[in-house]
């Protein structure tokens, strides 16, 4: 079952995570609930510098911001719940958001109330003791956003800042809510070019009266920039583009002029260009500025981009920035000339460290691109680059340059090539946890190799053939999984959980997974390390060896990182399940489906969480096949270019919970062209597709679908015969 391993790179790879609507599971909501019978007051969320600053003393059971505190170090030091009585763990409250979709968030618990964010930007605000909810907002996102939005109806998170808590939404608003009554006070759009297919899947982040936000969406071709809102008017204060736009127009700001003589030759404004920020940004109150975490290119291929070269600032790259003025202080390049999908805005943490010899305020990523970072965030020097998973693209950071030293082995241009990391990076979106007394980081890195090839019709052509506003890598999609079916040459896909020294780069250890997928991170002074896995556990590690001391079983798969917090002296860890889908054999999605929900632990809690029926992966018998072998094929090509981003390309197998298609009932195949090109479905996220796809190719991809789902059900029933 090689194929599956490596079709969850595919699956996962440029996504933030991957997920769809299997069926309209989610239920009505009202735009804003409040139960009467709970005192909600106008103190709700006073969250300012001050208080964050003080927390440590004053309130270390809370998680005020999205990495719980500025330095974003998601380290709980809180220890009532320890390696002694660890094993005494159980479920003290949980709440179902009722969504199959992916939930990857990080709630805030400020003052006894916990706020979390489900998919489509539902936010709850809830007793942080009890579950009971206070209030529901419904950011009403359009369910047929989704096909503009590469990787499912996720919402990371959330921000808190004097009384108001600030949501971004899939469809690309920013709204302010009012804590205490959980009513909009004013929303803003933050897209520039409604004509290009932007997202917000990012939490906001709020400090010096500012709410920052970035958005995605470059795999479909935009222009990445963040936006500075002021937090009481939501007035825009300053906007940081990342890439150059039209050279024939002024440059928006003094860097624009300085990243456009990096990126030569091509026409790179109509594609977009990409540099995306659609996962960290990072307030610093000692140098007043704000980290922008920055993506990959659009189209990932260099050549298509910018084919005279150039290193295209300011892709891959953290940008330091004036909190007051948006203007750049300095920039750190992971990747120059990215031709990977290889994104630096996976999170971000600051501290303190003394490095050969001296203290350092510094900065650390471990990007997509398989090597930690440590800068130096006063002016952005490169202190460290420590390789933490497997790299072919490069061989190593060449520390008097600052640059990665490509392997030229590895270019795809003129022959497909396996490479690590793919395109779901060595680790990605996945939250870490810095452990300062251990001088440790605890992330996960997975080995998930790629088969990047130039897409067909440049090869054809010489051509790259774009869609306008649809999923443009520039790399072969459309045959990629027949590619990779047909290759014997896959590097193994792996998981790992590591405690990793930033200063060293050595891992104190590192266990190996079961799964490659797996959840954010939170270390704890109990000595404990937290993480949900793609099997379905929640798991508690000691600090120092990485044993496993306790594990729970949550019924679905994690990519969310756990929380602790504490109210009237109970400390609680939380998490939220639901990856969207499982993408690996045996994982809990897989055998359950997804299950959005936030659970909360407490020492003595006694509470079982429902047991899911078991999901039936026997495909159906298809409809009769009528097309002939060339429209057929021509099917395939069309649904990895166009379905597949959506409805995976290659990780057939009912793992993730989007529909697989092969599954689709007599009813679905006679109502094909009303969902497709009729957009029947748009209100459970598939829109139609009418623009890009005549009747016939329409067609085409159904019969490939009942070919398919023939092979494949032939092939499943014929191993178990062997097997019986
Ligand atoms: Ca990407």
């Amino acid at each position: 079952m090689k194929r599956l391993g490596i079709a969850l790179v595919v699956s996962c790879g440029f996504l933030s995570a991957c997920s769809q609507e299997e069926q309209a599971v989610e239920a009505p909501q009202p735009k804003s609930v409040t139960a009467p019978d709970v005192a909600v007051t106008t103190e709700h969320a006073q969250v300012n510098e001050k208080r964050i600053a003080k927390m440590e003393q004053d309130e270390p059971g809370a998680w005020l911001t999205f990495g719980r505190n500025y330095e974003e170090q998601r380290f709980s030091p809180l220890q009532q719940v320890n390696r002694e009585n660890v094993d005494k763990l159980g479920i003290a409250w949980f709440k179902d958001f009722n969504t199959t979709h992916a939930v990857q968030g990080t709630p805030l618990v400020i003052d006894g109330v916990l706020y979390a964010s489900a998919p489509f930007n539902v936010i709850y605000a809830l007793d942080a003791k009890s579950g009971e909810e206070l209030w529901r907002f419904d950011a009403q996102v359009p369910k047929a956003h989704l096909r503009k939005a590469c990787c499912g109806a996720n919402s990371r998170g959330i921000a808190a800042y004097e009384g108001k808590i600030y949501t971004a939404t899939l469809d690309g608003r920013l709204i302010a809510i009012d804590a205490a009554s959980g009513e909009a006070l004013w929303e803003v759009d933050t897209i520039i070019d409604r004509s290009r297919s932007y997202s917000i899947t990012g939490a906001p982040r709020a400090a010096a009266g500012k709410i920052f936000i970035g958005n995605g969406g470059a795999e479909f071709g935009v222009r990445g920039y963040v936006s500075a809102y002021d937090a009481q008017s939501g007035e825009l204060a300053w906007r940081f583009y990342t890439v150059p736009g039209d050279p024939s127009l002024p440059f928006e700001h003094p860097e624009m002029e300085m990243a456009a003589k990096t990126w030569k030759g091509g026409e790179w404004w109509k594609i977009g260009g990409g540099g995306t920020v659609w996962n960290s940004i990072v307030y610093d109150p000692e140098f007043n500025q704000v980290y922008l975490g920055v993506g990959n290119g659009a189209p990932w291929t260099r050549i298509l981009r910018s084919p005279g070269g150039g290193d295209n600032l300011f892709l891959a790259s953290i940008v330091a920035v004036d909190v007051e003025t948006g203007k750049m202080n300095w920039y750190y390049q992971t990747t120059p000339g990215d031709n990977w999908d290889y994104t630096a805005v996976q999170d971000m943490m600051l501290a303190e460290l003394e490095i050969d010899g001296a203290q350092r305020k510094v900065l650390m990523q471990a990007p997509k691109n398989g090597f930690f970072y440590v800068l130096d965030r006063a002016n952005g020097e490169l202190l460290k680059a420590h390789r933490f998973a497997t790299v072919t693209w490069a061989t190593h950071v060449d520390m008097e340059t600052g640059r990665p030293v490509e392997n030229t082995d590895k270019k795809y241009q003129d022959n497909p090539q396996w490479i690590l990391p793919g395109p779901a990076g060595a680790h990605n979106w996945h939250a870490m946890s810095f452990d300062a007394g251990r001088r440790l980081v605890y992330f996960g890195s997975h080995d998930m190799p790629f088969l990047y090839a130039m897409a067909e019709e440049y090869n054809e052509t010489g051509l790259y053939k774009r869609r306008e506003n649809q999923f443009n890598l520039g790399i072969e999609f459309g045959s990629l999984e027949k590619m990779m079916d047909e290759s014997d040459t896959a590097p193994d896909t792996v998981g790992h959980l590591n405690a990793f020294d930033p200063v060293t780069g050595e891992k104190r250890w590192s266990v190996r997974q079961k799964a490659a997928w797996n959840g954010g991170v939170l270390a704890t002074a109990g000595d404990l390390v937290f993480q949900g896995n793609e099997e379905g556990f929640l798991v508690a590690y000691d600090s120092d060896t990485g044993d496993v001391l306790w594990q729970h079983y949550m019924f679905s798969s994690m990519v969310a990182p756990p929380i602790s917090f504490e109210v009237d002296g109970q400390q609680y860890v939380s998490i939220m399940t639901g990856a969207g889908g499982g993408f690996e054999d045996d994982s809990a999605d897989e055998k359950y489906g997804s299950t959005g929900r936030l659970v909360v632990f407490a020492l003595g809690g006694e509470m079982d969480l429902p047991i899911p029926v078991e999901r039936n992966l026997e495909i159906p018998e298809p409809p009769p096949l009528t097309a002939n072998a060339e429209d057929v094929d021509r099917g395939r090509v069309l649904f990895g270019d166009l379905c597949g981003y959506c409805h995976m390309p290659s990780v057939f197998g009912r793992r993730g919970n989007n529909p697989d298609l092969r599954y689709m009932s007599a009813e679905t195949h006679e109502l094909w062209p009303a969902i497709v090109l009729g957009g029947l479905k748009s209100n459970q996220g598939m829109a139609s597709f009418a623009d890009v796809l005549s009747a016939e190719d329409a067609e085409r991809i159904r019969q490939y679908l009942i070919a398919r789902a023939g092979t494949d059900r032939a092939e499943a029933l014929s191993a178990q015969a062997g097997a019986e």
